[in-house]
């Protein structure tokens, strides 16, 4: 059977990893992410991780509580690298192949991001985890993922979130949202009620053609039907016309 992708950046947010924690990670959530991880490795997809830092620490929060934005993001960023260690142990014991890259030079725990280098590692199968997002502050993991999506030549950049996918508004206060089956991105960009990803990072996937794909990761199995081809979660680029499932 044919992938619709070969090559997959995973955006996983922090929160992935709080489970039913309000704070921190919680090593059954980061095994449970590895699993899903593992079954599309296992099909031969690449696969790109961008991990977040919202279960540890988020700048523009740390801002309003009286930090300077730039420190608190640094902040952020070492937050992200602290997840990406957690998910690299994680994978590592499901017997996936890994290797940690970090925007922000740590060489004690993690290799500096090297694109070419980057890419070899996923030529030879094995998975990377993109960690401290872009290495410069006033902006997400979000823009990293779609940075890193581009540079290292992705065919999409897929969002796990904790709905199903994109829906008219915020399906966590009103349940009578209905889902979208695809969205151009120029809709997703001017459509006030619908935040799945930062404006910028939608941005850059629009101008450059890079698609977006937005569905539950903890469903099982969603990742692989994800890059298999079947219809699930929503779908989005410069290049589709916005439906409703
Ligand atoms: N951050 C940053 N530059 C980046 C990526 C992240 O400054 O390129 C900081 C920012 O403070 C952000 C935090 O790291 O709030 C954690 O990342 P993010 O909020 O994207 O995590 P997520 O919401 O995906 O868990």
């Amino acid at each position: 059977m044919p992938l619709r992708f070969n090559r997959i950046l995973l955006k996983v947010g922090g929160e992935s990893l709080l489970g039913d924690r309000e704070y921190g990670i919680s090593h059954e959530s980061a095994k449970a992410v590895a699993l899903q991880i593992k079954e599309v490795h296992d099909m031969g997809v690449q696969v790109a991780v961008v991990i977040g830092g919202g279960n540890i620490f988020r700048g523009i929060s740390a801002e309003k509580s009286g930090f300077d934005r730039a420190t608190a993001d640094y902040m952020g960023m070492l937050a992200t690298v602290m997840n990406g260690l957690a998910l690299m142990d994680a994978l590592e014991r499901v017997g996936v192949p890994v290797r940690l890259q970090s925007a922000l030079e740590m060489p004690a725990v993690a290799e500096p991001f090297v694109r070419r280098r980057a890419i070899r590692h996923m030529e030879k199968g094995r998975v990377i985890i993109l960690a401290a997002g872009t290495g410069v502050p006033f902006v997400t993991t979000d823009t990293g993922s779609s940075l890193h999506a581009l540079e290292l030549h992705c065919d999409v950049v897929i969002k796990a979130t904790k709905v199903d996918g994109v829906f008219e508004r915020d399906p966590m206060q009103d349940p009578s949202a209905r889902r979208y089956k695809t969205v151009n991105l120029h809709d997703m960009l001017s459509n006030q009620n619908i935040s799945v990803m930062d404006s910028g990072a939608l941005a850059m996937c629009m101008e450059n053609n890079m698609p977006v794909m937005v569905f539950e990761l903890f469903k099982e199995g969603n990742l692989k039907k994800a890059v298999s081809g079947e219809d699930i979660g929503t779908y989005a680029s410069a290049d589709v016309k916005t439906e409703l499932a």
